[in-house]
C-alpha cells in the first residue's frame, strides 16, 4: 500500500485527534537522515542548537517519552546529542540506553573480538581506496563510501564479503545509503529493539507509537510495529512498510513542532476532546 502523504489535509486532520487523544505519546526517531540531513562524512551530523532545543522541548513535556534509534554507536550518539532523559537504541538496537541503564544485547557481545581482527584487516585492505571511510562501532563496523569514486565500490563489496566469510556465519553483511555495514548475524534490528523498549515502559494499550525513519533498517520498525501505529518514512518511497511519508527532514521538524503543539492542546480543553 502506498504510504499516505503527512500533511495531507484530512490524513493530518485525523492524526491530530489521534495524537491529542492518547494518553502518552511514544516517539521514536531515526538520527541521520531523519533529524539531520545526510552529511557528507558522519562526523559532520552535529546537532544544530534549534533542533536540539526543539528535542528538548520534546523530552521536557509531560507524557511524551522520545527514544533516539541509530545505527551509531552508542557513544557516538550520546555525544552528538547531549540531552538527558532521551532513550537511546543505537548499534541498530544491540545496545540500549535509558536513565542509566544499559543494555548489550548477550550474543552481540561475544563478537566484539572477531571485529576488532575485521577492522584491521580492512584498514589495511581498503588503505589504497581514497574516500573510503571505516567506522568502529564496536558491536559493529560501517564502511561509508559516499566519497569514493563508483567504480571502486564494487571492490569495497568484494573486500567486505572476503574478510566477513573469513569469520564463520556470525558476522552479516548489509548495507543501507552509501555504506556497508558488517553486524553481529543475529535476529534483531531497530523493530525488536523499540519494541523491548515499548515493552519495558508498558507503552501498549491507550498511548500511541510514532517512528519516523528514512532507510532501509528502519523498515524493520515500520513493519514491526503494532498496527495503528504513526509510522512515517522520510522520503516517499512505493515500497516501504510505512503507513505515511514526508517529503524532508525539514517535515520531520514541523511534524515534531506539531506533537507538541497538539499535546498542549491536550492539557487544556478542546473540541477534539472525545
Ligand atoms: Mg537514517
Amino acid at each position: 500500500m502506498l504510504p499516505d502523504y503527512l500533511f495531507q489535509k484530512q490524513v493530518w486532520f485525523n492524526l491530530q485527534k489521534k495524537i491529542f487523544n492518547s494518553k502518552k505519546v511514544f516517539l521514536l526517531l531515526d538520527y541521520d537522515g531523519t533529524v539531520i540531513p545526510i552529511k557528507k562524512y558522519p562526523s559532520l551530523a552535529i546537532l544544530s542548537e534549534k533542533t536540539k532545543y526543539l528535542i528538548s522541548n520534546l523530552t521536557n513535556h509531560p507524557n511524551i517519552f522520545v527514544g533516539i534509534v541509530t545505527g551509531r554507536s552508542l557513544k557516538d550518539i550520546m555525544s552528538i546529542i547531549g540531552i538527558k532523559n532521551l532513550c537511546f537504541a543505537a548499534n541498530h538496537g544491540f545496545e540500549i540506553y535509558y536513565k542509566k541503564q544499559k543494555w548489550i544485547h548477550p550474543d552481540a557481545k561475544n563478537i566484539a573480538p572477531k571485529l576488532k581482527q575485521i577492522l584491521a584487516d580492512l584498514n589495511r585492505e581498503l588503505k589504497a581506496v581514497e574516500g573510503t571511510y571505516i567506522e568502529n562501532k564496536g558491536l559493529s563496523i560501517s564502511v561509508h563510501y559516499r566519497n569514493v569514486k563508483p567504480k571502486y565500490v564494487p571492490f569495497i563489496k568484494r573486500t567486505l564479503k572476503n574478510v566477513t566469510s573469513l569469520h564463520d556465519s556470525s558476522l552479516k553483511l548489509t548495507s543501507g545509503k552509501k555504506v556497508f555495514e558488517i553486524r553481529p548475524n543475529i535476529e534483531w534490528n531497530k523493530g525488536q529493539a523499540i519494541i523491548k523498549i515499548l515493552k519495558l515502559q508498558r507503552a501498549m494499550g491507550k498511548s500511541i507509537i510514532i517512528f519516523i525513519g528514512d532507510d532501509k533498517t528502519d523498515e524493520d520498525a515500520f513493519r514491526l510495529l503494532p498496527s495503528g501505529s504513526i509510522t512515517v518514512r522520510v522520503g516517499r518511497n512505493k515500497s516501504t512498510h510505512a503507513r505515511y511519508y514526508v517529503r524532508s527532514f525539514l517535515e520531520v521538524h514541523q511534524f515534531l513542532k506539531e506533537i507538541i503543539f497538539v499535546r498542549k492542546k491536550g492539557r487544556q480543553k478542546n473540541d477534539w476532546q472525545s
